[in-house]
């Protein structure tokens, strides 16, 4: 601000067109992709779901994750995502993190790492199989390098770090307390998921004597570091010291809608104050990744359970955009088109057909009408979509390739 503009090097016509922020994604997993609509476990609960898919993830490896990650950065582009977080807490192998870093650094995609963590295996009354928990030394050695080596905290930052242990049911307290210290002293995020499922609640009132919510605040994570996955089943209680706390939520409609059968109240939760965002939540869960179609959904739970006058499509956008950078404490740089913001936008494509007719309003247009496709992304001042068309060179060898590790994974 308060210097010249520079010359422009192209002029882009977004003319009759809807141009937005870049949408933000605040939690993926996206290694999923490689199981994707996986037939075994699709009919399951969330606990039968994870325990089916467990031993297939345990075949990750450093190539397949990126493939995965690549993968998933392109599929987020074209539905007008250009900053996504990613829940990595699946590590049989090391360095996968550092596999993505390649992958959307390769992709030209903005990405915020989430070192993910699991240390409670089924021996030790956890869910997942021991292959792919480590000990709370590993990981915290990891994520103090994972930090050093990408976390970059200056303006217009391509890479961040937030630290992520899994959940309840798959982490011990000590390393949540532990985390929660090395985010402290090193100023990043901290994420995990929290009252997912009913199933959450019995579970922590067996195993830790207290909710779910009162064993996060016990293990110190209601601060304005922390925004939580899902986030369904809080009490109304709960939802006020959270929100008086300065803690997030995503929200993660279809994933909610397919696997869990309720959502959160994005509306009551807006109204304490709380920033909501959305997530499009791990590709094996909603088995999609579109922002688009997130937010129009979250339009559509928002109306359901509370009424026609009680949620705009200018809502739904403002949690995918302010709501979900917010959530990643990046709201000064991305989610908006403020002087000073990063240059990431969407010039949507006016869709001749599904859009005829749309003359009073072009935002609420633009979410019940569609489905939208993105016609130019810029993440960062470039465009990796043009016309409808992903400008990444390398991506017809990385879908072989990720057919090739799918294969290998479901096989
Ligand atoms: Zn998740």
């Amino acid at each position: 601000m308060g210097q010249p503009m520079p010359a422009a090097g192209r002029t882009l016509d977004a003319g009759g067109r809807l141009v937005t922020p870049g949408l933000v994604n605040t939690h993926h997993h996206m290694y999923q992709n490689l199981t994707r609509a996986y037939a075994p476990a699709i009919n399951g609960t969330l606990f039968q779901w994870l325990t089916t898919l467990y031993p297939r993830w345990a075949r990750l490896n450093k190539e397949s994750v990126y493939l995965a990650t690549y993968v998933a950065a392109a599929e987020l582009l074209t539905g007008g995502c250009t900053t996504s977080s990613d829940h990595m807490y699946v590590h049989p192998v090391p360095e996968l993190i550092d596999a993505q870093v390649q992958a959307v650094t390769d992709a030209g995609f903005r990405f915020m790492a989430n070192r993910g963590s699991m240390t409670r295996s089924v021996e030790d009354g956890g869910l997942p199989p021991k292959e792919v928990v480590q000990d709370e030394d590993t990981i915290l050695a990891d994520s103090e390098r994972l930090i050093k080596a990408y976390h970059d905290p200056s303006p217009g930052a391509m890479v961040r770090v937030a630290l992520a242990p899994c959940s309840m049911f798959s982490v011990s307290e000590s390393i949540m307390r532990s985390t929660a210290e090395l985010a402290e002293r090193h100023d990043v995020r901290l994420h995990t998921h929290l009252a997912e499922d009913t199933d959450e609640d019995a579970y922590a009132l067996e195993v830790y004597g207290r909710r779910p919510v009162e064993y996060f605040e016990d293990c110190g994570w209601a601060t304005p570091r922390s925004w939580v996955a899902h986030y369904v089943y809080g009490s109304a209680a709960e939802n006020a010291r959270l929100a008086a706390a300065g803690v997030g939520a995503t929200q993660c409609p279809s994933s909610n809608m397919i696997i869990c059968g309720d959502a959160a109240d994005a509306k009551g939760l807006r109204s304490l104050g709380m920033n909501v965002g959305i997530g499009c939540d791990g590709s094996a869960s909603a088995d999609s990744a579109d922002l688009w179609l997130e937010t129009r959904t979250a339009l559509l739970l928002g109306r359901f359970r509370n009424g026609p006058d009680s949620f705009t499509a200018r809502e739904a956008l403002n949690m995918a955009t302010e709501g979900s950078a917010a959530n990643l404490g990046w709201a000064d740089e991305i989610g908006h088109l403020n002087p000073g913001a990063c240059a990431d936008l969407v010039i949507w494509s006016s869709a001749q057909l599904s859009q005829a007719g749309v003359l009073t309003d072009p935002v609420e247009g633009w979410l019940r009408s569609g489905p939208a496709r993105a016609h130019t992304v810029l993440v960062n001042g470039t465009e990796r979509l043009s016309e409808g068309q992903l400008q990444l060179p390398g991506l017809n060898d990385v879908l072989a390739g990720h057919r090739r590790a799918a294969e290998a994974m479901q096989g």
